[in-house]
């Protein structure tokens, strides 16, 4: 299309279409996702009621990215704790439909916040919801966030200009392994010698005229620091509302990274909202130190590749053992066997490998972003950006489709909540096999290979 341009600008005598305006076009959008009444909440089994008001708005946002052969990629990140393909596939289609957009240059991101409409797809076994909640749910994903999410992409689509990118990185420490090892296996708590991935990606949108268009800033840590019944972004949602503060003509985007293990510390009690602004305070100043380095300006072209891989999974229990869970005094185990028995009287069958959608973007030798789908354990960043170093290696977890949490092999073997018993809540019928870490990171060196062309 530029060739074209600058052929007529030629004609006409003019010489003004810079190599810059060529190389990238860049759009951002916002929307406010808010519920307009009230939802049950997202992510803790314990809860009890629907939310009651809020701390601040919910957003998500949109990034598309054009370079100058045309490629396309669409990143929008959600204040939310899950998404799937329920989700995703209308929104995918309408956009393939208005805009021309393959589904697989649409990525959607969710913070993880547990402070959001609970959307999950895994909600039918993690909960025991009235129906009058449930249709509350479906209402709002209907309803507001499927036509919201639509339109979010299209405006970003829309709104295509010459843009600059650029990258740099800083770190926060307030993210910390959950995952404490005792003589009974590895518990649920804080442990400061865990593994972690302690980096701040930071990707800068710059208008030909200086102006800041948008920041989108990554790290690896669950949106938990909140417990309560109010929506709120959690620590992601504060960080993007004190970047904005800092930089008002900018939009500021939170992408969730690998962090599948990693909670936020310290966090929950009578002072978790106190907790929650401090850590949000703690990671906008790591994008303001990020955005205050010296940035690497990231040129084209940005090449695009997508592939679901199949992760196997281990065979289901004998229907008598589901039958006697079904009955069992435990709420969660119950809820998981009837599902199971449910599906095998249904269909005959239960799903014997669980699909998880990667996508790998080449943002020409300087940055290589890698989404993953799933609750995403730290070790699949650390391991990513060992591995393909060279350009800046972005790594994101939690895309398009949270099935369950998706652990290395290193959790899966060590077992506890993200490696095996998790599983009771998700609609995966049962823990992953060892290959797991192999599929995965195989799937990622082929889609790296294919955007290395
Ligand atoms: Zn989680």
């Amino acid at each position: 299309m530029c060739r074209s341009l600058m052929l007529a600008l030629l004609v006409l005598g003019t010489t003004t279409c810079s190599a810059e305006a060529a190389e990238w076009n860049v759009g951002v959008s916002k929307i406010v996702i808010t519920p307009e009444s009230p939802t049950w909440l997202s992510g803790y089994g314990s809860r009890d009621k629907p939310a009651q008001g809020k701390v601040h708005d919910l957003y998500a946002k949109a990034l598309a990215f054009e370079s100058g052969d045309g490629t396309r990629l669409v990143l929008v990140t959600c204040d939310l704790g899950s998404m799937h393909w329920g989700i995703v596939r209308p929104v995918a289609a309408a956009i393939e439909k208005q805009h021309k957009l393959p589904q697989a240059n649409l990525i959607i991101n969710v913070s993880h916040t547990h402070c959001a409409p609970e959307i999950a797809a895994e909600r039918p076994v993690f909960y025991s919801l009235s129906d009058e909640s449930e249709a509350a749910i479906v209402d709002y994903i209907e309803q507001q966030l499927v036509p919201k999410l639509t339109t979010l992409v299209g405006q970003a689509l829309d709104d295509l200009s010459p843009a600059k990118i650029l990258v740099s990185q800083s770190t926060a420490s307030f993210g910390k392994s959950r995952r404490f090892p005792t003589d009974d296996g590895f518990v649920n708590r804080q442990n400061d010698d865990g593994v972690t991935d302690d980096d701040v990606p930071v990707m800068q949108v710059v208008a030909p005229d200086g102006k800041l268009r948008a920041v989108m800033f990554g790290y690896a840590c669950h949106n938990t620091t909140l417990d309560f019944y109010k929506y709120c972004g959690d620590y992601a949602g504060f960080a993007q509302y004190d970047v904005e503060a800092a930089h008002p003509e900018a939009i500021a985007l939170f992408l969730m990274g690998c962090g599948g293990d990693q909670n936020p510390y310290p966090r929950h009690g009578p002072q978790a909202l106190e907790y929650c602004r401090q850590h949000g305070r703690e990671l906008a100043d790591a994008v303001e130190r990020a955005i205050q380095a010296e940035p690497i300006e990231v040129h084209g072209p940005l090449q695009v590749a997508h592939e679901t891989v199949q992760l196997a999974l281990e065979p289901l229990p004998p229907r008598a053992q589901l039958e006697r869970e079904a009955n069992s005094g435990n709420a969660y185990k119950q809820r998981k066997a009837k599902y199971l028995l449910n599906e095998l009287d249904t269909h005959g069958k239960v799903m014997t490998e669980q699909p998880c959608p990667l996508t790998v973007a080449r943002f020409g030798d300087q940055l290589l972003f890698v989404a993953i789908s799933g609750e995403t354990v730290v070790d699949y960043s650390r391991t990513s950006k060992l591995e393909f170093a060279g350009p800046m290696v972005w790594v994101a977890g939690y895309c398009t489709d949270v099935f369950a949490y998706l652990p290395s092999q290193r959790v899966l073997l060590e077992g506890g909540y993200e490696g095996r018993t998790g599983i009771v809540h998700q609609l995966t019928p049962t823990p992953f096999a060892p290959s797991v870490e192999n599929t995965v990171m195989g799937g990622i060196r082929r889609l790296v290979k294919q955007v290395s062309r």
